[in-house]
Protein backbone atom coordinates (compact mmCIF):
# COMPACT_ATOMS: atom_id res chain seq x y z
CA UNK A 1 0.00 0.00 0.00
CA UNK A 2 1.51 3.37 -0.87
CA UNK A 3 1.49 6.20 1.48
CA UNK A 4 -0.17 9.45 0.48
CA UNK A 5 0.53 13.01 2.08
CA UNK A 6 -2.22 14.65 4.71
CA UNK A 7 -1.09 17.76 2.67
CA UNK A 8 0.95 18.35 -0.66
CA UNK A 9 4.40 18.52 -0.20
CA UNK A 10 6.19 21.60 -1.12
CA UNK A 11 8.84 20.89 -3.79
CA UNK A 12 12.37 22.02 -3.05
CA UNK A 13 13.33 25.46 -4.42
CA UNK A 14 16.10 25.07 -7.44
CA UNK A 15 18.92 26.77 -8.72
CA UNK A 16 19.62 26.45 -12.14
CA UNK A 17 23.07 25.42 -13.67
CA UNK A 18 25.11 27.27 -16.07
CA UNK A 19 25.68 25.42 -19.38
CA UNK A 20 22.89 22.93 -18.48
CA UNK A 21 18.82 22.60 -18.54
CA UNK A 22 19.65 20.44 -15.44
CA UNK A 23 18.82 22.12 -11.76
CA UNK A 24 20.34 21.79 -8.61
CA UNK A 25 17.88 21.44 -5.53
CA UNK A 26 18.43 23.40 -2.37
CA UNK A 27 18.20 21.30 1.31
CA UNK A 28 19.97 24.21 3.43
CA UNK A 29 21.29 27.46 3.65
CA UNK A 30 23.79 28.64 5.98
CA UNK A 31 25.51 31.63 6.57
CA UNK A 32 28.85 33.00 8.00
CA UNK A 33 29.42 35.91 10.03
CA UNK A 34 32.03 38.50 9.62
CA UNK A 35 34.25 36.77 7.44
CA UNK A 36 36.19 39.98 5.89
CA UNK A 37 37.90 42.14 8.36
CA UNK A 38 36.68 45.38 7.22
CA UNK A 39 33.34 44.14 7.59
CA UNK A 40 33.58 42.70 10.75
CA UNK A 41 35.10 46.09 12.39
CA UNK A 42 32.23 48.17 10.42
CA UNK A 43 29.72 45.54 12.18
CA UNK A 44 31.77 46.44 15.82
CA UNK A 45 33.52 42.92 15.46
CA UNK A 46 36.93 42.31 16.07
CA UNK A 47 38.11 40.39 13.12
CA UNK A 48 41.73 39.13 15.12
CA UNK A 49 39.97 37.57 17.71
CA UNK A 50 36.17 36.37 16.49
CA UNK A 51 36.07 32.36 15.98
CA UNK A 52 33.94 32.18 12.93
CA UNK A 53 30.25 31.54 13.83
CA UNK A 54 27.24 30.42 11.58
CA UNK A 55 23.51 30.98 11.00
CA UNK A 56 20.65 29.44 8.80
CA UNK A 57 18.92 31.41 5.87
CA UNK A 58 16.09 28.61 5.40
CA UNK A 59 16.72 27.45 2.51
CA UNK A 60 12.77 28.39 0.63
CA UNK A 61 14.11 31.62 1.36
CA UNK A 62 16.34 31.65 -1.92
CA UNK A 63 15.24 33.22 -4.77
CA UNK A 64 16.68 32.15 -7.86
CA UNK A 65 17.87 35.07 -10.08
CA UNK A 66 18.59 34.45 -14.47
CA UNK A 67 20.85 36.50 -16.25
CA UNK A 68 20.53 38.48 -18.38
CA UNK A 69 17.63 40.90 -16.94
CA UNK A 70 16.57 42.65 -14.03
CA UNK A 71 14.42 40.75 -11.89
CA UNK A 72 11.75 42.05 -9.02
CA UNK A 73 13.12 41.10 -5.94
CA UNK A 74 10.34 41.64 -3.02
CA UNK A 75 11.20 44.44 -0.79
CA UNK A 76 9.92 42.36 2.74
CA UNK A 77 7.89 43.19 5.67
CA UNK A 78 8.69 44.51 9.33
CA UNK A 79 11.44 46.30 7.98
CA UNK A 80 13.04 50.07 7.28
CA UNK A 81 16.19 49.13 7.29
CA UNK A 82 16.89 46.88 4.84
CA UNK A 83 20.11 45.75 3.74
CA UNK A 84 22.42 44.16 0.83
CA UNK A 85 24.97 41.78 1.59
CA UNK A 86 27.24 40.62 -1.81
CA UNK A 87 28.19 37.37 -1.24
CA UNK A 88 29.65 34.25 -3.29
CA UNK A 89 27.53 30.72 -2.84
CA UNK A 90 28.71 27.65 -2.31
CA UNK A 91 27.26 24.84 -3.76
CA UNK A 92 27.71 21.08 -2.09
CA UNK A 93 26.82 18.09 -4.22
CA UNK A 94 27.59 16.12 -1.01
CA UNK A 95 28.37 15.97 2.57
CA UNK A 96 29.38 14.52 5.79
CA UNK A 97 30.08 15.09 8.89
CA UNK A 98 34.01 16.39 10.20
CA UNK A 99 35.02 16.75 6.93
CA UNK A 100 38.64 17.13 6.98
CA UNK A 101 39.92 20.53 5.77
CA UNK A 102 41.78 19.08 2.65
CA UNK A 103 39.13 17.47 1.58
CA UNK A 104 36.45 19.69 2.41
CA UNK A 105 36.63 21.37 -2.00
CA UNK A 106 36.09 17.61 -2.83
CA UNK A 107 32.41 18.44 -1.89
CA UNK A 108 31.52 21.29 -3.96
CA UNK A 109 29.45 21.20 -7.13
CA UNK A 110 30.12 25.07 -7.77
CA UNK A 111 30.14 28.65 -6.73
CA UNK A 112 27.32 31.34 -7.71
CA UNK A 113 26.38 35.38 -6.90
CA UNK A 114 24.08 35.80 -4.06
CA UNK A 115 22.68 38.10 -1.78
CA UNK A 116 22.50 37.61 2.20
CA UNK A 117 19.56 40.49 2.35
CA UNK A 118 19.08 41.57 5.73
CA UNK A 119 16.26 43.26 8.19
CA UNK A 120 19.10 45.05 9.84
CA UNK A 121 16.76 47.12 12.17
CA UNK A 122 15.80 43.50 13.61
CA UNK A 123 19.30 42.53 13.54
CA UNK A 124 20.18 45.55 15.47
CA UNK A 125 17.22 44.97 18.16
CA UNK A 126 18.04 41.26 17.93
CA UNK A 127 21.70 41.82 19.06
CA UNK A 128 20.23 44.12 21.54
CA UNK A 129 17.95 42.17 23.18
CA UNK A 130 20.66 38.82 22.77
CA UNK A 131 17.43 37.29 20.43
CA UNK A 132 17.81 35.07 17.64
CA UNK A 133 18.79 36.37 14.51
CA UNK A 134 16.09 34.45 11.75
CA UNK A 135 13.54 37.69 11.43
CA UNK A 136 16.51 39.91 10.35
CA UNK A 137 18.12 37.11 8.65
CA UNK A 138 15.43 34.50 6.66
CA UNK A 139 12.89 37.18 5.25
CA UNK A 140 11.04 35.37 2.67
CA UNK A 141 13.02 35.73 -0.98
CA UNK A 142 15.98 37.19 0.90
CA UNK A 143 18.38 35.02 -0.65
CA UNK A 144 18.81 35.95 -3.96
CA UNK A 145 20.68 33.85 -6.00
CA UNK A 146 22.11 33.78 -9.48
CA UNK A 147 22.79 30.16 -11.94
CA UNK A 148 25.83 28.33 -10.20
CA UNK A 149 28.81 27.82 -12.00
CA UNK A 150 30.28 24.35 -11.41
CA UNK A 151 33.68 23.76 -10.76
CA UNK A 152 33.77 21.61 -13.88
CA UNK A 153 33.48 24.82 -15.49
CA UNK A 154 35.51 27.27 -13.23
CA UNK A 155 37.26 25.20 -10.87
CA UNK A 156 37.31 26.37 -7.36
CA UNK A 157 36.96 30.01 -7.07
CA UNK A 158 39.18 31.89 -4.15
CA UNK A 159 39.77 35.11 -5.58
CA UNK A 160 39.06 37.68 -7.95
CA UNK A 161 36.20 41.02 -7.30
CA UNK A 162 33.10 40.91 -5.28
CA UNK A 163 30.88 43.71 -6.36
CA UNK A 164 27.40 45.56 -5.01
CA UNK A 165 25.96 48.43 -7.01
CA UNK A 166 22.88 50.46 -5.89
CA UNK A 167 21.68 52.87 -8.62
CA UNK A 168 25.02 52.49 -10.66
CA UNK A 169 26.54 53.84 -7.02
CA UNK A 170 29.47 51.37 -5.81
CA UNK A 171 28.52 50.03 -2.16
CA UNK A 172 30.57 47.31 -1.68
CA UNK A 173 34.10 46.34 -3.92
CA UNK A 174 36.41 43.45 -2.53
CA UNK A 175 38.47 40.66 -3.41
CA UNK A 176 37.29 37.09 -2.26
CA UNK A 177 40.74 36.84 -1.24
CA UNK A 178 39.82 38.92 1.67
CA UNK A 179 37.93 36.13 3.26
CA UNK A 180 39.25 35.35 7.05
CA UNK A 181 37.90 31.90 6.82
CA UNK A 182 38.04 30.55 3.43
CA UNK A 183 35.56 28.00 1.77
CA UNK A 184 37.64 24.55 3.42
CA UNK A 185 37.97 26.30 6.67
CA UNK A 186 33.59 26.65 6.73
CA UNK A 187 32.96 23.80 5.20
CA UNK A 188 35.19 21.54 8.02
CA UNK A 189 34.07 23.77 10.97
CA UNK A 190 30.52 23.53 9.57
CA UNK A 191 30.26 19.99 9.65
CA UNK A 192 31.13 19.94 13.06
CA UNK A 193 28.03 21.13 13.94
CA UNK A 194 26.08 19.65 10.90
CA UNK A 195 25.72 16.84 8.95
CA UNK A 196 26.20 18.60 5.74
CA UNK A 197 24.15 16.87 2.76
CA UNK A 198 23.93 17.50 -1.29
CA UNK A 199 22.27 20.48 -1.49
CA UNK A 200 23.25 22.49 1.46
CA UNK A 201 24.36 26.14 0.39
CA UNK A 202 26.87 28.19 2.11
CA UNK A 203 26.67 31.72 1.94
CA UNK A 204 30.37 32.67 2.79
CA UNK A 205 30.39 36.45 3.65
CA UNK A 206 30.01 39.64 2.73
CA UNK A 207 32.89 42.61 2.55
CA UNK A 208 32.49 45.91 3.76
CA UNK A 209 29.74 48.34 2.40
CA UNK A 210 27.06 46.96 3.25
CA UNK A 211 23.82 49.24 3.65
CA UNK A 212 20.15 50.06 3.08
CA UNK A 213 18.51 49.65 -0.13
CA UNK A 214 14.62 51.23 -0.86
CA UNK A 215 11.76 50.31 -3.20
CA UNK A 216 12.64 51.54 -6.75
CA UNK A 217 16.42 51.21 -6.48
CA UNK A 218 18.38 48.66 -8.94
CA UNK A 219 20.95 46.64 -7.20
CA UNK A 220 23.91 44.59 -8.79
CA UNK A 221 25.73 41.66 -7.29
CA UNK A 222 28.92 40.40 -9.39
CA UNK A 223 31.66 37.86 -8.63
CA UNK A 224 34.49 37.52 -10.51
CA UNK A 225 34.18 34.59 -13.12
CA UNK A 226 30.57 33.92 -11.87
CA UNK A 227 28.59 37.00 -13.37
CA UNK A 228 26.35 39.36 -12.48
CA UNK A 229 22.85 39.66 -11.31
CA UNK A 230 20.41 42.28 -11.34
CA UNK A 231 17.87 42.88 -9.03
CA UNK A 232 14.73 46.07 -9.22
CA UNK A 233 13.48 46.43 -4.77
CA UNK A 234 10.09 46.53 -5.72
MN1 LIG B 1 26.00 37.82 5.42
Amino acid sequence: MSSEFVITPVPRPVLPVVGTSALFPVRRAYCIGRNYAAHAREMGGDPTREPPFFFNKAGDALQAIAYGRPERHPYPSMTSNYHHEIEMVVALKSGGVDIPEGEALNHVFGYAVGFDMTRRDLQDEAKNLKRPWEVAKSADASGPVGPIHPVAAVGHVAKGFIRCTVDGVTKQDSDLSHMIWSVSEQIAILSKFYRLEAGDVIFSGTPEGVGRVDRGQRMTGAVEGLGEIVLDVA
